[in-house]
C-alpha cells in the first residue's frame, strides 16, 4: 500500500469506496507523512505496549501504531470507513478495528479483553476536535489502566490544557487534567497537515497519567464543582463566583476562604493545586459542621 498520507492514494481511495469528508465529524486527514511516525514514537507506541486509536480515519496514524506497538485497537464512529481500513491495514496482523462511538464504549472492557497481554497501554489520536474535552476527561475520570493519554487538538486547547494552574491561561480543564496527569505540549502542526486543511493550527500533546492524584481531596465530586462554578465566572472574585451560581452562601464561602489562608478577593485562576484543593476540603469540612 502506498502511503496512506499521499494526497494522491487518499483521493483514489475516497473515489473507489465513494467516501467524502463529514464536517461533522470532525473529518480533517493528516497528508503531511512526517506528523504520525512523530506522534506514534512520542506516544509510547513500543514493542511492549498496547494502544487504544480513537478516530483512525483511512488510517495514516493507525499504521504507524501498528508498526512499532504490540497491538493496536482503533476505535472509527464512521461506517464508510470500516471498509477502507479493512483494505489499509490488510497488511498488520496486530490491528483490531472496533466500529463505534469512542464516547459510549465502554472502554475498560475495550482494554480488558484486547491489551491482557500487553505490558502499559497507551492512548493516542488525531481527535475529531467536537469531543476534545469530552473525550479527554472520559479517559481520565474513568481511571482507565492507561499510562498516558497523546492528542492532537486544536492549538488553543493545547496552550490551555498546558497552561500552569494559577496562570491567566488556565481553565476549568487545566485543573481536572493536572489532577489526573502530567501533561506536555509536544509541537504544533500547520493546518496545511490536513486534508481539508482546518481553520487553525493544531499541536500534539502528552498527558503521563499520574499513578495516583498529587493533592489530597477528600471529595472528588465536590472538588470539580467548586472548580466548575469558579471558573464559569472566572474573572469576578472567587466569593462572587461561587455565591452567584449558587454553589455555596455568602457567609460560607466567606467561612471558606478564611480557613484556607486565600484571599477574599482572590479569582479562582491565580489559586494552584494546593490551594484549590485545601479550599475544596475546606468547603466540604463546612458542610460537615452545619
Ligand atoms: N486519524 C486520522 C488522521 O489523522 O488522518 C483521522 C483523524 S480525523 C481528525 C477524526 C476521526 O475521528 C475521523 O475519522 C472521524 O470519523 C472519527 N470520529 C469522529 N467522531 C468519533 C467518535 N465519537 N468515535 C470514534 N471516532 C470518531
Amino acid at each position: 500500500m502506498s502511503s496512506l498520507s499521499d494526497i494522491g492514494t487518499i483521493k483514489d481511495i475516497m473515489q473507489r469506496h465513494g467516501f467524502s469528508f463529514s464536517k461533522g465529524l470532525g473529518q480533517n486527514f493528516l497528508v503531511n507523512p512526517s506528523v504520525c511516525p512523530r506522534m506514534a514514537e512520542m506516544g509510547g507506541a513500543n514493542e511492549c505496549a498496547g494502544v487504544l486509536e480513537i478516530g483512525p480515519g483511512i488510517g495514516v496514524l493507525t499504521a504507524e501504531l501498528a508498526r512499532r506497538a504490540k497491538k493496536v485497537v482503533a476505535i472509527e464512529l464512521d461506517d464508510r470507513l470500516i471498509p477502507v481500513l479493512g483494505e489499509t491495514l490488510a497488511e498488520f496482523s496486530n490491528v483490531r478495528v472496533i466500529h463505534g462511538d469512542a464516547l459510549k464504549l465502554d472502554l475498560a472492557a475495550v482494554i480488558r479483553e484486547n491489551f491482557a497481554d500487553c505490558e502499559s497501554v497507551a492512548v493516542c489520536a488525531n481527535l475529531p476536535y467536537y469531543i476534545t474535552s469530552p473525550i479527554i476527561m472520559a479517559l481520565l475520570e474513568s481511571r482507565l489502566p492507561i499510562s498516558s493519554v497523546t492528542v492532537m487538538v486544536q492549538k488553543e486547547a493545547a496552550e490551555r490544557i498546558c497552561a500552569p494552574v494559577g496562570s491567566r491561561e488556565s481553565g476549568a480543564l487545566t485543573v481536572a487534567i493536572n489532577y489526573y496527569a502530567q501533561p506536555h505540549m509536544l509541537f504544533r502542526v500547520s493546518p496545511g497537515s490536513f486534508m481539508p486543511p482546518p481553520k487553525v493550527t493544531s499541536a500534539v500533546i502528552r498527558m503521563d497519567i499520574l499513578p495516583e492524584p498529587k493533592y489530597d481531596v477528600g471529595d472528588e465530586k465536590l472538588f470539580f464543582a467548586m472548580v466548575k462554578a469558579g471558573f464559569s465566572q472566572r474573572r469576578k472574585t472567587i466569593a462572587n463566583s461561587l455565591t452567584s451560581g449558587g454553589f455555596l452562601s455568602k457567609e460560607k464561602a466567606a467561612l471558606a476562604l478564611a480557613n484556607a489562608d486565600i484571599a477574599p478577593n482572590a479569582r479562582i485562576e491565580s489559586l494552584d493545586m494546593g490551594q484549590l484543593a485545601t479550599l475544596s476540603n475546606s468547603i466540604k469540612s463546612i458542610s460537615q459542621i452545619n
